[in-house]
């Protein structure tokens, strides 16, 4: 079984120990309930570093006030069981009065990015995301830190923050661990019933539409809008929260596809919100 750390000071001793040693360290933070997304993360980390640390930690601060904080899946047997065959090191598993104690008040804040996208129907999400990267970099000081590409505005905006905070660490996105079918990896889609589960397959389907009419000469994003937004409603009962069609690094939209483009979206199945993307070129 991985080693499980709950305190901050012991995993700030522990990694000094390694670094001491001259060994590197990859991170991997994630919110836990373990899915092949996560773990593709973890076998990268673990090819790359001596060193593997997995943090597992429901940050509250990245939740609104409506949102599924409380009823959010956690399975800590079960990831321990799963991250120990990938021989991680240590699993830094604090709980929430570790990480922001009684007068906690620093916040770390990338203004813009944060405001787009999710950031908008998601108000102060990225800012308790960037604050708790922040934190778990400080603590852990890992050589390299692991994302998806599945939360791809996550990862534009922790390069930003370690660009603009000189922070020393390395960020690698790896990409989207689907399922067979193309629904993108989620431990949110353990909320789905199987009957929104079938319609949550419109999510990427969508995508790869759009994807193929840009490979077939449309450039309007007025027009690849309309045909992701026809298809999504046949789904009954799914909503969509946002469709953009971005520059992949600003996230300003654009009105034309040209270059590497970003085509994301979050949609609601009842109360789940789910988010996909894709990238064209
Ligand atoms: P979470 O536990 O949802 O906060 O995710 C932790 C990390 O795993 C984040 O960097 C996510 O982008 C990444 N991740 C989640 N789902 C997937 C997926 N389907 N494919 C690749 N990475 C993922």
């Amino acid at each position: 079984m991985a080693k499980v750390i709950k305190s901050v000071e012991s995993m700030m001793k522990l990694s000094d120990g390694f670094r001491k040693k001259g060994l590197s360290i990859g991170l991997v933070p994630t919110m836990g309930c373990l899915h092949k997304g996560h773990i593709s993360l973890v076998k990268e980390a673990k090819k790359r570093n001596d060193i593997v640390v997995v943090s597992i930690f429901v940050n509250p601060t990245q939740f609104g006030p409506r949102e599924d904080l409380k009823k959010y899946p956690r399975d800590m047997k079960r990831d321990l069981k799963l991250l120990s065959r990938y021989k991680v090191n240590a699993v830094f598993f604090p709980a929430a009065k570790e990480m922001y104690p009684n007068g906690y008040g620093a916040d770390v804040e990338v203004k813009r990015l944060s405001d787009k996208l999710c950031g908008a129907s998601r108000p102060g999400h990225f800012k308790g995301v960037t604050t708790i990267v922040a934190k778990l970099f400080n603590i852990v000081r890992p050589d390299n830190a692991y994302f998806g590409e599945k939360d791809f505005q996550q990862q534009v905006i922790i390069r930003k923050m370690v660009r603009d905070l000189n922070m020393g660490v390395k960020i690698i996105s790896m990409p989207i661990v689907r399922e067979k079918d193309g629904l993108a990896m989620s431990s949110r889609n353990t909320y789905l019933s199987n009957e929104d589960r079938i319609k949550a397959l419109v999510i990427n389907g969508s995508l790869k539409f759009a994807k193929m009419l840009v490979n077939s000469g449309v450039r309007s994003s007025v027009k690849i809008k309309a045909a992701m937004t026809k298809l999504m409603r046949t789904a009954k009962g799914l909503k969509i929260d946002y469709i953009s069609i971005c520059d992949p690094e600003t996230l300003d939209e654009k009105s034309v596809i040209k270059g590497k483009t970003l085509i994301a979206t979050a949609i609601y199945i009842g109360k789940t919100r789910l988010i996909d993307n894709i990238v064209v070129n």
